[in-house]
C-alpha cells in the first residue's frame, strides 16, 4: 500500500447498501468505485487497481463464491464480503475459497472501517516482511508471538505450546483481526484429509485458551466466530 488514497471497488447490486459505502469510505480518503453485478465487479477489480474488494454474496447475475473464485486465480487483494444472515453456507464457502473477512448485514460504518483497516494493515506487514513478532494487549495481559523463534511469551514468561497448538496460534497470528475458518484451520495445521474433523479445533482451542487467556470464558485474544471459525484480535 502507498501513502495515497487506497482504491476500493464495491460489488454490491444494492444501491442504498453502496450509496452507504461509498459516502462512508470516501469521508475516510477513499477511492470507490462501484459494480452493481458480478461480471462488471470483475472488470472493475481487474482495472481500478484496488487495494480492497468489498463484495456481496447475493448477486444478481453470478454466485457471490464464484466471484472470490475467479479473483483468486490471479490477485491476493484482500476481499472483504458482505453476507446475509441467511446466507451462513455461502459466506462459508466464500472464506474457503480465499475471502479475507466478512460483515453480516446490517453492519455499521465504523465495523467495516475496522476490518478494512486491519485488511490493509495485513498487507502492508505481509509486503514488509516484519510480521515475525506479534505483539497483543489483552486488557493488563501481553502476549508476544514470535514466529521466526518460535517462542510465545505471556507477560514476558515463556509460555510451554504443543506442536499443535503453537501451529494452531501461528496460523492465526498471521491472520491476525481476520476470521480463519474451521477449514482452513484444520487443514493448515493437520492437513488436508482432516478438514472435517472440527472436534479437533474445540479441543485445542481450549488448551490454548486455557494456557494463554486470563479469563478463557471471557477470551480476550482467541475469540469465537460462531458456526465459522475464530479471530485472533488485532489489537
Ligand atoms: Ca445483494
Amino acid at each position: 500500500m502507498t501513502t495515497s488514497r487506497p482504491v476500493v471497488v464495491v460489488i454490491e447490486d444494492e444501491a442504498p447498501i453502496r450509496q452507504v459505502i461509498r459516502t462512508g469510505l470516501a469521508s475516510h480518503g477513499y477511492e470507490v468505485h462501484e459494480a452493481d453485478n458480478g461480471k462488471l465487479g470483475l472488470v472493475e477489480a481487474a482495472t481500478r487497481k484496488p487495494d480492497l474488494v468489498i463484495l456481496d454474496l447475493g448477486l444478481p447475475d453470478m454466485d457471490g463464491v464464484e466471484v472470490v473464485k475467479q479473483l483468486r486465480t490471479w490477485t491476493s487483494l484482500p476481499i472483504i464480503i458482505l453476507s446475509a444472515r441467511t446466507m451462513e453456507m455461502d459466506k462459508i464457502a466464500a472464506l474457503d475459497a480465499g475471502a479475507d473477512d466478512y460483515l453480516t448485514k446490517p453492519f455499521s460504518m465504523g465495523e467495516l472501517l475496522a476490518r478494512l483497516r486491519v485488511s490493509l494493515r495485513h498487507v502492508a506487514r505481509v509486503s514488509e516482511d516484519a510480521g515475525s513478532v506479534f505483539e497483543l494487549d489483552g486488557s493488563g495481559r501481553k502476549m508476544r508471538v514470535d514466529l521466526a523463534h518460535r517462542r510465545v511469551l505471556l507477560d514476558n514468561t515463556e509460555v510451554h505450546l504443543t506442536p499443535i497448538e503453537y501451529r494452531l496460534l501461528a496460523v492465526l497470528v498471521k491472520n491476525a483481526g481476520k476470521v480463519v475458518t474451521h477449514r482452513q484451520l484444520l487443514k493448515y495445521v493437520w492437513g488436508p484429509g482432516h478438514v472435517d474433523r472440527p472436534h479437533y479445533l474445540r479441543i485445542y482451542m481450549g488448551c490454548l485458551r486455557a494456557k494463554l487467556e486470563a479469563d478463557p470464558a471471557r477470551p480476550r485474544f482467541l475469540h469465537t466466530e460462531i458456526g465459522v471459525g475464530y479471530r485472533l484480535a488485532a489489537e
